[in-house]
């Protein structure tokens, strides 16, 4: 393996393995992709790997096209479940508004999609691509600027040097805090329930928002046409403390729980796979780019899950990069330097604060707790159904359409 790459990408998760494959695209681009977990078991099946785990992801409308630009869709598609409908309501107000892929003309607002899959997926076109040398397990341990780039020192290859690092390396990125990287955070004091559940009524390819007193709900749908097949994936958002007490729940009272909170919508919840939960922190990182380097991914923006919108932000953002980084090497220009590398940077801002005030707004909103605010909500829903304009600038942004075009 070569020691001297064009760009190397330190965390091979759904982020910075979809930059590897976009900056792949273009054959004279050389691309380490560094992953600190196995990727594949001794027997070559695919390995546990955190980012790659049981949760579901809501892939957004515009991310699809994405995928299809970088001929992944193809394969993806196998596994993944349309959203067709988005149902919007609030616990114990009559408002509700409807958002149904009809009305844009689309097969679909989304898709549902097991993160196992999509890691699959990434990593089978990975091995079919000359120019990346994917390094793994191994683990980046320092990095140090140079005259030309930056030398990184990894666990057990030793030292490489490249003119752009890229760290995808994860929300609690080390590396960021190592570079002195500051983060402004914002603790939600609340945590995300996360669990796949069977239900007695098919989805109907519905995905469901529903904001409830101690927190926002949501269930996407999952499975084939069959009943026995339907399930839905939940994403519960509650009160830390609240959280705790429905972690320790048997499965009969939690499934009892959500009932309470959904409703009958979905006939009954009948079954639950295991839970686990995530605190939820609003964190991001106050600087993405230096000379020869770039932070993306939940190191540079982690975000509420409620809107689903983290990783599809994230795309959009190594879409941007990679395009970025590819017309300066056309160039002739060095990739190391700031003007080339920030060139991604005011669109992304810009995708970025509208996706977290949208994530942000919705989950402060929908989590006051007072009557009044939710009652004003309740009839805001209603009306929203009534409001083709507002609606449709709702479901723009679920979908993604207008940033995934800006990108392709
Ligand atoms: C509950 C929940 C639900 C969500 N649902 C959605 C959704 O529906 N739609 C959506 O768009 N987004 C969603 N998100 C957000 C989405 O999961 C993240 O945006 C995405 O996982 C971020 O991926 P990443 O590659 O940046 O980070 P990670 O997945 O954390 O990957 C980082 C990788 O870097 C590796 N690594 C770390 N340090 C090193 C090192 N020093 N050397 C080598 N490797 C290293 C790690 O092993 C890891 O594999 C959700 C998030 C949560 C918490």
């Amino acid at each position: 393996m070569s020691q001297d790459y064009d760009v190397a990408i330190v965390g091979g998760g759904l982020v910075g393995a979809s930059l590897a494959l976009a900056l792949a695209s273009d054959v004279s681009m050389r691309v380490a992709l560094v992953e600190a977990y196995p990727m594949n078991s001794a027997e070559g099946e695919p390995a546990y790997q955190p980012s790659y785990d049981a949760r579901s992801t809501a892939l957004a409308w515009g991310t699809r096209l994405i995928y299809e630009d970088l001929q992944l869709w193809d394969q993806l598609q196998q596994h993944v479940t349309p959203i067709r409908r988005i149902h919007v309501s609030d616990k114990g107000q009559f408002g509700a508004t409807r958002l149904h892929s009809k009305d844009y003309r689309q097969e679909a607002l989304g898709y549902v999609v097991e993160n196992q899959w999509i890691g699959q997926c990434l990593l089978a076109k990975i091995a079919d691509c000359s120019n990346i040398d994917l390094i793994c397990p191994d683990t980046v341990n320092d990095i140090y600027a140079t005259s030309t780039g930056a030398k990184l020192t990894l666990e057990k290859f030793g030292e490489m040097h490249a003119s752009v690092v890229v760290l995808a390396d994860g929300g609690r990125s080390g590396l960021r805090e190592k570079l002195a990287i500051e983060v402004s955070e914002r603790d939600y004091e609340q945590t995300a329930i996360i669990a796949n559940l069977s239900v007695s009524r098919h989805h109907d390819w519905t995905a469901y928002e529903r904001f409830t007193p101690s927190g926002p709900m949501a269930l996407l749908p999952m499975g084939e046409m069959r009943q026995s097949d339907a399930r839905m994936a939940l994403v519960w958002t509650l009160p830390k403390e609240e959280a705790d007490k429905v972690m320790q729940m048997s499965d009969d009272r939690f499934l009892e729980k959500i009932q309470q909170a959904f409703g009958y919508r979905l006939g009954k919840f009948t079954q639950t796979g295991s839970r686990s939960s995530y605190p939820l922190v609003l964190s991001l990182s106050k600087e993405q780019v230096r000379p020869a380097l770039v932070v993306v991914g939940n190191a540079a923006h982690t975000l509420h899950p409620v809107a689903g919108q983290g990783y599809n932000l994230a795309l959009r953002g190594v879409m941007r990069l990679a395009s970025a980084l590819i017309d300066a090497q056309r160039e002739g220009k060095s990739l190391a330097g700031y003007d080339v590398l920030s060139r991604f940077l005011p669109e992304q801002d810009s995708d970025k604060s509208i996706t977290v005030n949208f994530s942000d707004l919705l989950t402060h909103l929908f989590s006051t707790g007072n009557p009044y605010v939710s009652a004003f909500l309740g009839l805001g829903l209603a009306g929203l159904d009534l409001m083709p304009v507002v609606k449709g600038r709702l479901s723009e942004q679920a979908m993604g359409l207008a940033q995934a075009r800006a990108v392709l």
